[in-house]
């Protein structure tokens, strides 16, 4: 480890062309110190989450006068498509096949707009030695943070930045949810990588961007790519993200209890709120528990489509 004064580049990345002729360019932001580490740090793959640029933007005035060992790369907006037409996805009209960007990584050259958007910045995330990947969640998702079970870099990058929840899932037996995302093609890859779901979309909100900064600055201390001890972070609780899935059998409206909240303890069986018609009033289903856990997500919607996701509920590990 050699620690040296920042050399600061600011770089427009070109990576993909419009029907206009108009590119699609994506900000770079490298802090190239001493020898050391790279780091590659993320946000707004989907074009709601605020809070990962906002955190970001923190980090850059941290970054800017000080001495690292080693290179923080930050891309703080990698999908200005969505970002721009407010969308959580990007718009069809510029990738039909692939409205999710987090679905198509490590890209394809020859692949649809959003491949190769994903395939021109695929360098910067190969070529790190640690990938923090900033997502926002919504009031009804707990704040935490993910990795794949059975690889111990990106357990220990996930148990430095320090949510207070830490959700483990399978690389292989969740290959259909997972497939595609940046974490599990970095995790093919060998490449340790950690998604971050902060709290609170659309909006940037303080606590999520302290709680944001905070995880980014212990993680690049753990890395001994910045000079200061990496605080010890509270015990977090670990859930097993594959726990149980609470799924609607009705189509209808849903009105969850008013009881119920994500970081609720639940046991099988519990009810956690009815689905009725709203045109004849009919109650058609409670909607119930499978088995015990704590709940991390809750949908955010009240009109379900049979077999649509009603609420996530972790396996404390
Ligand atoms: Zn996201």
């Amino acid at each position: 480890m050699e620690y040296a004064p920042v050399s600061y580049r600011r770089t427009a990345r070109p990576l993909v062309r419009l029907p206009s002729g108009q590119s699609v360019s994506v900000t770079v932001h490298r802090y190239v110190g001493g020898d050391g580490p790279t780091i590659y740090l993320q946000a707004t793959q989907h074009g709601i989450e605020l809070n990962g640029p906002a955190t970001l933007c923190r980090l850059h005035t941290e970054l800017i006068d000080r001495s690292l060992a080693g290179t923080v790369v930050v891309v703080p907006v990698v999908n200005p498509l969505a970002f721009d037409h407010r969308s959580y996805i990007t718009p069809a009209a510029y990738d039909a096949h692939n409205p999710n960007l987090n679905r198509v990584w490590p890209g394809r050259d020859d692949g649809s707009l959003q491949e190769r958007l994903a395939a021109s910045l695929w360098p910067l995330i190969s070529s790190a030695d640690a990938v923090v990947d900033l997502h926002t969640g919504t009031a009804d998702m707990l704040e935490h943070v993910r990795h794949f079970r059975g690889q111990p870099a990106a357990t220990e990058l996930a148990r430095t930045f320090g949510t207070d929840y830490r959700l483990v899932d399978e690389l292989e037996s969740n290959a259909d949810f997972d497939q595609g995302t940046l974490r599990a093609a970095a995790a093919h890859a060998d490449v340790p990588a950690i998604t971050v779901e902060l709290e609170n979309s659309r909006q940037v909100v303080h606590s999520a961007v302290e709680t944001g900064l905070r995880g980014v600055r212990n993680v690049l201390a753990a890395q001994s790519v910045i000079d200061e001890p990496a605080i010890q972070p509270p015990e977090q609780i670990v859930l097993d993200r594959d726990g149980h899935t609470v799924s609607a059998t009705e189509s209808g409206l849903f009105e969850l209890d008013s009881s119920v909240a994500v970081g609720d303890r639940v046991e099988a069986g519990e009810p956690l709120g009815v689905m009725y018609s709203p045109s004849t009033f009919e109650t058609l289903e409670t909607v119930r528990v499978d088995g015990e856990g704590i709940i991390y997500s809750l949908a955010r919607e009240s009109v379900v489509v049979a077999g649509e996701r009603v609420a996530a509920v972790g396996v404390p590990l």
